[in-house]
């Protein structure tokens, strides 16, 4: 991604949060206001400051990225042309993080750098012709953006509160050195770390990863969804209040039109169907690269284990078991 591209893209550029940019804003502001020259007058003040130097990307905390994605209005729709071209195949390829199935636009949808009328608009034309499977697919995703949006409209506690109130009461657990492991992607399941990794090197995660990593976190580490919601909220650049805080709430099953409670993504079957050789894990997890197909889902399972991959943090059957308690004491409350 190139310097300015992140500049187009990362969410928290806001020159009132960063006092080096603000100061070079501001001098910027000053120089081209003694610049303006009235009508016959020469254009440049003899009280204009020297040219302020703009801060490095640096400064105000940028960290370059391996997101390649084309920036600005060119960039989102030249991304939206490509995907057009595959969008037909949307539907057997979007749930598979190793492949480019989806669109990749979110990030655009997210700064306002695509227009969501024209992307429906499209969907809905192309729903509507011969193998147009895909394109509706698609347009059902784009309905769950606006979906989310409305929920939050209508439900501005969703923000603070579970959507289902009577899940308010759940008990979460403490687990502050699970919670690490999570985020940097050291669980010891591989598909859910690969997920992490790819969050923390490019800023965005494949929606079946999304899925199944805020499962993980709130169903076996049994860790409250917020704290998800808020690293997600730091971390991704395509960050939308009501689309996290719908993701999370619909994976930690206290949302509106969420998936029940007793329904909980096992890791590893999860890896097994959506990544079968293993080729999204080996892309992010180094340690895991030479790891025989069949023992890329579990490799604890190996009768050496690979050196530097941590074994699994949690057994899933028993976290599967703490999680059905830990609902039904709320629901009995
Ligand atoms: C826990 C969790 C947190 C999430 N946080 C965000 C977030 O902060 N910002 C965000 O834009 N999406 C979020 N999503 C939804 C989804 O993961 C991303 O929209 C998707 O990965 C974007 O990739 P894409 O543009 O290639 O999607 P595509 O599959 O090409 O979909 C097209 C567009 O539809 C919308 N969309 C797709 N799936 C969803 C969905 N489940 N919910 C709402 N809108 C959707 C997005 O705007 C997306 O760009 C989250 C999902 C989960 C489960």
């Amino acid at each position: 991604m190139t310097a300015g591209a992140l500049v187009w893209f990362r969410r928290d550029l806001r020159d009132f949060d960063h006092a080096a940019l603000a100061a070079a804003l501001r001098a910027a502001a000053l120089a081209e206001h003694d610049c303006a020259a009235a009508p016959g007058q020469l254009a440049v003040s003899a009280a204009a400051p020297p040219a302020p130097s703009l801060p490095t990307l640096a400064e105000p905390g940028f960290r370059p990225t391996d997101l390649r994605l084309p920036a600005g209005m060119s960039g989102g729709a030249r991304l939206f042309d490509e995907f057009l071209a595959r969008i037909g195949r949307y539907r057997a390829t979007r749930d598979f993080p190793a492949l480019a199935g989806t669109s990749g636009l979110s990030p655009h949808l997210r700064f306002g750098t695509v227009s969501i009328r024209r992307l429906a608009a499209a969907a809905h034309v192309e729903s509507l012709l011969p193998h147009g499977a895909g394109a509706a697919a698609w347009l059902g995703e784009l309905i769950w953006r606006e979906f989310y949006q409305m929920i939050l409209w209508h439900r501005p506690d969703v923000a603070e509160h579970c959507c289902r109130r009577e899940y308010d009461a759940l008990a979460w657990d403490e687990a502050p050195e699970l919670f690490a492991a999570w985020r940097a992607g050291r669980t010891g399941y591989p598909l859910v770390d690969a997920a992490q990794r790819q969050l923390l090197r490019t800023g965005w995660m494949h929606n079946r990863l999304c899925m199944v990593s805020a499962s993980f976190l709130v169903k076996d580490l049994g860790i409250d969804w917020r704290l998800g919601e808020r690293h997600f909220a730091d971390r991704l650049l395509d960050y939308d209040l009501a689309a996290n805080n719908g993701g999370w709430q619909w994976a930690a099953s206290t949302g509106c039109d969420a998936q029940p409670y007793f329904r909980i993504f096992n890791p590893v079957t999860q890896a097994e169907k959506f990544d079968p050789q293993g080729r999204f894990i080996r892309r992010y997890v180094p340690e895991l690269a030479e790891v025989p197909d069949r023992f890329i889902h579990a490799p604890w399972k190996m009768p050496s284990p690979p050196a530097g991959y941590p074994p699994p943090c949690v057994d899933h059957a028993q976290a599967r078991e703490r999680t059905l308690r830990r609902f039904a004491a709320a629901r009995g409350a």
